[in-house]
């Protein structure tokens, strides 16, 4: 088939929407349920596995008889969509906003830093935070500050690989790695030499530069399945979505130019009036009819390339800290999660949560563009980040390592090289009624949860457009304060 079909689509006819089925349960097509069930439009939602949820989902470790994430899932104050979808979900409650972080010095001057904001206006909040971290002389201070402001004011389209850019703003090695490392790595997932510069200065500036409480951590109190498989489910169903797991499908059928229905893996069918592919990016071709998988834009879909992330779960006879977590610099270990803290808070509302703590703790360590750790063992890692625990909290060191795991997710997110934006596809896709939902579809976002749920939004956005409705589904960004502005527009 030519590139041409999507030549066609410049002024889509009004269409009558009726049913709608979404294949794939992650975020992005539990977004899109959600905002098209609550427009009064009919919704079925196919998903392969037993549970929702995708790449944001639980397990139950079989030794400890625990449910556990495949990792830690974080959000952003700066991430509205998401937020919008967890309010519109009854989920939000499931989440605590943190609005301290605190900061492990290098093992050679192991303070904890406690990071917040100060009363002062966007981008001053966090300086003195930030001047308060010892590790840092004065003079890398300094250069750090020169490399926000350059920063915020390069607004030009040239997408280098931000350590190219890095390069020649003369940040040392040393400031690269425990600065702008340490916070691409997480936000990321990728090394600095494989992140584009547009999506470096992304994060810094609607994270940490153009607003309040854009660097504020949302953190849930409850296993990943409590909130998608559990609360959000319970809700789409009630508001009359019609959710099908172990319900994988196998190909889409189209006719005349138009998808018409999809096959189960178990050979039964379901049609529909409009459809959203809401897959990871490397099984679309294989669902898509062969003329349009061979059209350019998605041959170039092979082209994303993915990073792992490993998340080490660790179970101790007695609590190593009360700190709820803790970003760690010049180690292994780059974030640490006490789950027994944070769910403490939620699941013992009212209780003492020392008296929670007692009877042990479990800690999730998150390792992000992990490609390294492929040289390791699983009981290696997790050595490796016991021994940094116990040398962050010396006075724990006759704690008892009760068990150890690691899970490593080796395609967690696309890795957002330079050019990467430009092999994303918008999410109207080739053929009028399919929609192209998931993080990998072009939302100016990188892989996360608020780029998934923005997916869904705009492709039930672009269903809604096709029923005849101007209404846009995404809410705003958060605004930059005046000061920033004023500094920087
Ligand atoms: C280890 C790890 C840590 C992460 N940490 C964070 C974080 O802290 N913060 C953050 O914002 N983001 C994080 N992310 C990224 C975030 O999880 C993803 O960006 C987001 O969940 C992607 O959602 P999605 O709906 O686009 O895709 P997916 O979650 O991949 O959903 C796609 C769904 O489609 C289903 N499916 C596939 N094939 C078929 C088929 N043939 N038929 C029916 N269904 C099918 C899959 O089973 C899956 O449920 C992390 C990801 C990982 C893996």
């Amino acid at each position: 088939m030519p590139d041409s079909v999507s030549e066609n689509q410049s002024t889509p006819p009004v269409v009558q929407c009726r049913r709608v089925v979404i294949v794939g349960g992650g975020l992005a097509g539990l977004a899109a349920a959600s905002a098209l069930s609550s427009r009064g439009l009919a919704v079925t939602v196919l998903e392969s596995r037993p549970r929702l949820g995708g790449r944001a989902s639980s397990i139950v470790d079989r030794e400890t008889g625990e449910t556990i994430d495949n990792c830690q899932h974080v959000a952003m104050g700066c991430c509205t969509s998401f937020r919008h979808f967890c309010e519109e979900t009854g989920c939000a409650e499931l989440f605590e906003t943190q609005r301290e972080l605190y900061f492990v010095g290098p093992p050679e001057q192991p303070n904890i830093v406690r990071f917040a904001a100060s009363s002062m206006p966007a981008p001053l909040h966090l300086a003195s935070s930030f001047l308060r971290m010892p590790w840092f002389t004065l003079g890398e201070k300094r250069q750090i500050a020169f490399g926000l402001r350059a920063l915020a004011k390069d607004r030009s389209k040239a997408d280098c690989s931000f350590q190219e850019w890095l390069a020649g703003q003369r940040q040392t090695e040393t400031v690269q790695r425990r600065f702008w490392h340490l916070v691409l790595v997480s936000a990321l997932s990728e090394s600095l030499d494989r992140i584009s510069f547009q999506h470096a200065r992304k994060v810094f500036v609607d994270g940490f530069l153009a607003s309040r409480e854009g660097w504020q951590v949302s953190i849930p109190t409850v296993p990943l399945d409590d909130v998608y498989e559990t609360r959000i489910a319970a809700t789409l169903r009630k508001s009359g979505v019609e959710i099908r797991t172990k319900a994988g499908v196998r190909a889409l059928f189209t006719d005349s130019g138009e998808v018409t229905g999809v096959e189960l893996r178990d050979g039964s069918h379901v049609a529909g009036d409009e459809f959203i592919l809401a897959v990871p990016h490397y099984l679309v071709r294989g669902l898509l009819p062969t003329d349009v998988s061979q059209l350019t834009a998605m041959a170039a879909l092979d082209q994303l390339e993915t990073a792992p992330i490993a998340s080490v779960h660790l179970w101790y006879d007695q609590p190593l800290t009360e700190l709820p977590h803790a970003t760690f610099v010049d180690r292994l270990s780059q974030w640490m999660f006490n789950r027994t803290v944070l769910s403490a808070g939620q699941a013992a509302a009212g209780e003492d949560r020392e008296a929670v703590n007692e009877s042990g703790c479990r800690l999730q360590v998150v390792i992000s563009a992990a490609h390294d750790l492929s040289a390791l063992s699983e009981q290696e890692v997790v050595a490796r980040v016991d021994l940094e625990l116990r040398d962050v909290w010396p006075d724990k060191r006759e704690a008892k390592l009760l068990r150890g795991r690691m899970i490593t997710e080796h395609r967690a997110v696309f890795s957002p090289l330079p050019g990467v934006d430009e092999i994303r596809p918008e999410q109207q896709s080739p053929i009028p009624n399919l929609q192209f939902a998931g993080d990998w579809t072009r939302t100016g976002w990188p892989a996360t949860m608020e780029g998934a749920v923005r997916s869904g939004y705009l492709a039930a956005g672009n269903i809604l457009g096709r029923c005849g409705s101007s209404e846009s589904v995404v809410p705003a960004d958060l605004p930059s304060a005046r000061l920033y502005r004023w500094l920087f527009s």
